[in-house]
């Protein structure tokens, strides 16, 4: 995986499992301090990560 921002490969990616069973990922760059989620291929945002973590009613 590549920063998205300064193109380094000096990234951290650390898995989670999402309440809903999903497994996603995330990453941190350690060269700029980007910081950004993926599920599979795709990226998601903190607001849809946060707002799957929430327990159904
Ligand atoms: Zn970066």
């Amino acid at each position: 995986m590549e920063c998205p921002v300064c193109s380094t490969q000096d990234v951290i990616e650390i898995h989670h499992r999402l309440p809903d069973g999903s497994e996603v990922s995330f990453f941190t760059c350690d060269r700029c301090e980007e910081k950004w989620w993926m599920q599979g291929d795709e990226g998601l945002t903190l607001e849809e990560v946060l707002g799957r973590s929430r327990r159904p009613q």
